[in-house]
């Protein structure tokens, strides 16, 4: 299946990744008011977190991986594989806010909502023309969707 991969050789640390996540999965499709107004409502928050040290800079998300940590260490059924898509779903009904997934997941593509008791996590923008908003809106070309081997 197609993955969000990042290249931190091309990563420049501008967060402009975060923003087109979270415009992507807004009510209003509209980056200054997901900005300014939607975030950290109704779990509205960047699925994707930027790590830096020193000049070297990498955007993490979900790898939706075929046997994933974190659908073994969740303990309400919030996450699941889907069997046709092959993508880690997560139902943010069902999640009780234990972090044992975040805990779990090898890449640290697990984020704590900054405001509710609930994760925030990649679904590659699921349904969206285009695939992942991240990829599309990175400058530098430093995120890639595609299928590998790993
Ligand atoms: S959250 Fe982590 S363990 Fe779970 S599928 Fe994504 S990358 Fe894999
Ligand atoms: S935080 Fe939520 S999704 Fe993660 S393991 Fe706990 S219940 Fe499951």
């Amino acid at each position: 299946m197609k993955r969000v991969y990042p290249n931190r050789e091309y990563c420049i640390g501008c967060h402009i990744c975060e923003l087109a996540c979270m415009t992507a999965h807004s009510k209003s499709g509209d980056l200054i008011i997901a900005y300014t107004e939607e975030r950290d409502e109704d779990g509205l928050s960047p699925c994707k977190k930027i790590f830096q040290k020193g000049s070297e800079c990498v955007a993490i998300s979900c790898r939706h991986c075929d046997d994933p940590s974190c659908v073994a260490a969740c303990i309400s059924g919030a996450l699941h594989k889907d069997p046709e898509t092959g993508e880690t779903v997560y139902d943010r009904e069902k999640c009780v806010g234990c972090w044992s997934c975040l805990m779990a997941c090898p890449y640290g593509a697990i984020r704590r909502h900054p405001k509710m008791n609930k994760i925030v996590k990649c679904d590659l923008c699921h349904g969206r023309e285009g695939g992942p908003a991240c990829v599309e809106a990175c400058p530098n070309k430093a995120l890639k969707f595609e299928d590998r081997d790993d």
